[in-house]
């Protein structure tokens, strides 16, 4: 009998057989499945879990409802096997039902939960779900269009949730999804041919073998032709097993390098690009889940807010290059510092936010800031260039100054603001105190932004006069705020809100605008000039020259009307930006007075290359100018004289007072003695009231030092 001859005595009933084989083999190899999916469903409680997504608990307890209803069937089907009742194409079917109920409840998973999922769990339910197609691709590679129904189920709205979500990482993952999709469907295919040829040879191999058998039992000769064609089967039989396992390792290998993509493109997106630390997102959710942790095991944890100081001094002078080299160095720096368990990341800019895991840790957390400010504080050197920095931190411990992530981050934040407002290179630990301090000024920043607009500022001025013969030289203009709920609010109070917001710009052009046009209507022969203070920010941001320019213009006064107060911070900055403006100011005519003098980091060689035309001591001197400060005072007009300066005493109060600075060769003064500052509109009264004085004690040798007479 020859194999087409067997083969077409078989035609029948060879592919009900076949079926009937297809679905032995889902039935035998369905265990593993339902155990997979218990396990994987399981997971992804405990990875989706802990951030408390409603439903999520409905769904495993669905899901392994399913998973016993496959169990269920599968020991059904044993027994109906066992008994005979096996018809191939109802058992496919039976088979099929609570395998795609599964696939619809893995379907719902991205559907209900993706949106309320971070990166990391997004990518790992797409790792879960992936692996789970995978398995079901070679558990059910007997019956293919179960095959494509489960792949696709799994994966198509996983893609279409990734696709539609914004974000170049979840148009990876979508666009992965698709390929892993159509991947399995390519593999699933070629297993199932596979296999079912498997099967069929099976069948004939087994034909073959019954007649062989059959022909000895009737003492016929063995056909020959019979037992090469068995042989041959034989060998085709193990060739196709052997493909089904290379195929099988194939696919393995496949999902091991989609799980290792994954897991890459998970790191990638929650590190920071230019330090590799964790950058915002990814340092949230690990303080998330740092904080349930200490929660559970009643420990603390601290969180440190680190910003470097004059980086963008770095950044600007020296170029980005040398920025990006900073914050590298100072991300190794910090890394090497840091105790084991510590989470650093790049927050944004120049700020670092680390979080100290465990009780040690955390009761240091002063110290360890202080460790790490000393390491940054290093000089940092790159091609034989060498530049500093310093940094500020400000610390916020759990439980006791927040339980939220973004609590205890805006604490810390908090606390480090607080020390920048001290000067800086500073470690600050956050109190409630400093936390109503901040919160307070942040409003009044907010509301001075729009004092302009409200038309909530106005100017008063200050007369300066001569001390040799009383007449008002200048005033001083100075800003006033009227809050609308707190009332009248000091400028030692607001402008440095509004040098640290940069709102000093706008207030400080509108200033000198409103003052020179007052000027511009003071009478007198020759007028009094007005002194407007300028804020260093002011001159570093560039614009004072041509906001002086535009406020003459505008009003018509007289450049040499016009002076500007500037204060020693001064000497801190890079004079490369400050004394071009100076120098241009002044070859307009306008007057240059450095205020406040004493009371901040003059140095005196700086003075003497600096462009001032006027010293203007401080408050501070001019109260003991009768005892202690008396040799200061001196000492200062004995420079002002070298240096060709004029003086003017600030603050002075009393007639003893300008009495005694007068006795020294102090040229001018400015206080209540003589007179309180003036609101504009009460000015022009004064200096004319003034002038009349001034006529009636003209006659010299007159004066004495009393606030009518000079
Ligand atoms: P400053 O420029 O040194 O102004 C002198 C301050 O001393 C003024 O305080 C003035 O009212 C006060 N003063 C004058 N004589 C006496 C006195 O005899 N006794 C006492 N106790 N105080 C006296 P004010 O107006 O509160 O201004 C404080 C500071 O605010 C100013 O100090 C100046 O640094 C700043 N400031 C005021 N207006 C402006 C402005 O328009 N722009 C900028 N950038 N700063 C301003
Ligand atoms: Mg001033
Ligand atoms: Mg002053």
């Amino acid at each position: 009998m020859s194999l087409a001859l067997i083969a077409g005595s078989h035609a029948d009933d060879e592919k009900s057989l076949t079926v009937r084989d297809a679905a032995q083999l889902l039935y035998r190899h369905g265990i593993g499945g339902v155990f997979v999916t218990a396990l994987a469903s399981t997971a992804v409680i405990v990875i989706l879990g802990p951030t408390g997504k409603p439903g999520l608990i409905a769904w495993l307890s669905l899901m392994l409802l399913t998973a016993a209803a496959r169990a269920f069937d599968l020991v059904a089907g044993r027994k109906r096997r066992e008994v005979g009742d096996w018809d191939g194409r109802a058992e496919m079917r039976r088979f099929s039902i609570p395998v795609l109920a599964a696939a619809a409840m893995w379907a719902t998973l991205p559907l209900a939960f993706f949106h309320e999922s971070n990166q990391v769990e997004r990518t790992a339910m797409a790792m879960i779900i992936s692996a789970v197609a995978a398995g079901g691709a070679t558990v059910f590679a007997s019956a293919q269009r179960l095959c494509i129904a489960y792949c696709s189920i799994l994966l198509l709205p996983l893609a279409v949730m990734f696709l539609t979500a914004p974000g170049r990482e979840n148009t990876i993952l979508g666009s992965l999804c698709i390929v892993f999709l159509l991947i399995m469907l390519g593999v699933s295919k070629m297993t199932n041919s596979a296999v079912m040829s498997a099967i069929r040879l099976y069948r004939t191999n087994q034909t073959l073998m019954l007649e062989t058998e059959c022909q000895r039992q009737r003492g016929e000769e063995v056909n020959s032709e019979l037992t090469m064609a068995q042989a041959e089967l034989s060998e085709t039989l193990a060739t196709l097993e052997e493909r089904i396992k290379t195929r099988t390792a194939d696919l393995q290998r496949e999902i091991g390098e989609r799980e290792r993509v994954g897991r890459e493109l998970a790191r990638l997106a929650s590190r920071d690009a230019l330090t590799g630390l964790y950058n915002r997102g990814a340092l949230t959710e690990r303080l998330d889940s740092e904080l349930l942790r200490a929660e559970d095991a009643n420990e603390s944890l601290a969180v440190l807010f680190l910003d470097l100081d004059k980086f963008k001094d770095v950044n600007d002078v020296k170029g980005h290059d040398w920025g990006d080299h900073v914050l590298r160095e100072v991300t190794r720096r910090l890394t090497e510092l840091l105790p084991p368990g510590s989470i650093s990341s790049r927050w944004g800019g120049d700020e670092f936010v680390i979080v100290l895991t465990g009780e040690a840790a955390t009761c240091a957390a002063d110290a360890i800031g202080e460790q790490l400010r000393r390491g940054v504080c290093d000089p940092i050197s790159r091609r034989g260039e060498t530049v500093c920095v310093d940094a500020t931190i400000g610390i916020a411990v759990f439980p006791d100054h927040g339980r939220a992530a973004d609590e205890l981050i805006g604490a810390a934040d908090m606390a480090m603001y607080a020390g920048k407002e001290d000067g800086r290179g500073r470690v600050r630990t956050f109190t409630r105190v400093l936390a109503n301090a901040v919160r307070t000024r942040h409003l009044l920043g907010q509301a001075l932004h729009e004092a302009i607009s409200r038309n909530e500022l106005r100017l008063e001025f200050q007369p300066v006069v001569s001390a040799g013969s009383g007449r008002c030289e200048s005033l001083e203009a100075l800003l006033r705020w009227n809050h609308p709920t707190r009332g009248p609010i000091s400028p030692v109070e607001f402008i440095p809100l509004a040098e640290r917001s940069g709102d000093i710009i706008p207030i400080g052009r509108w200033v000198l605008a409103q003052a020179c046009a007052a000027a511009a209507g003071w009478p007198g022969d020759p007028a009094p000039a007005v002194a407007v203070n300028a804020s260093v920010a002011q001159i570093e941001a560039g614009g004072l020259l041509d906001d002086v320019h535009t406020a003459l213009a505008a009003s018509g006064l007289d450049p040499h009307r016009l002076h500007v107060e500037v204060t020693e911070s001064l000497f801190a900055r890079d004079h490369e930006h400050i004394i071009p403006t100076l120098v241009a100011l002044r070859a307009m005519g306008v007057r240059i007075s450095l205020d406040d003098f004493g009371t901040g980091f003059s140095s005196l060689g700086s003075l003497q290359s600096l462009p001032i035309d006027t010293l203007k001591i401080d408050k501070s001197f001019v109260d003991h100018v009768e005892g202690k400060s008396a040799p200061i005072v001196t000492a200062i007009r004995s420079l002002a004289y070298a240096l060709g300066m004029e003086i003017v005493a600030e603050g002075v109060e009393n007639a003893q007072q300008a009495g005694v600075l007068h006795s020294m060769g102090v040229h001018y003064f400015q206080g209540y003695f003589f007179a309180r500052p003036l609101r504009s509109e009460a000015v022009r009264a004064w200096l004319l009231e003034r002038a009349a004085d001034e006529r009636q004690y003209a006659a010299p040798g007159q004066r004495n030092a009393t606030a009518s007479q000079i």
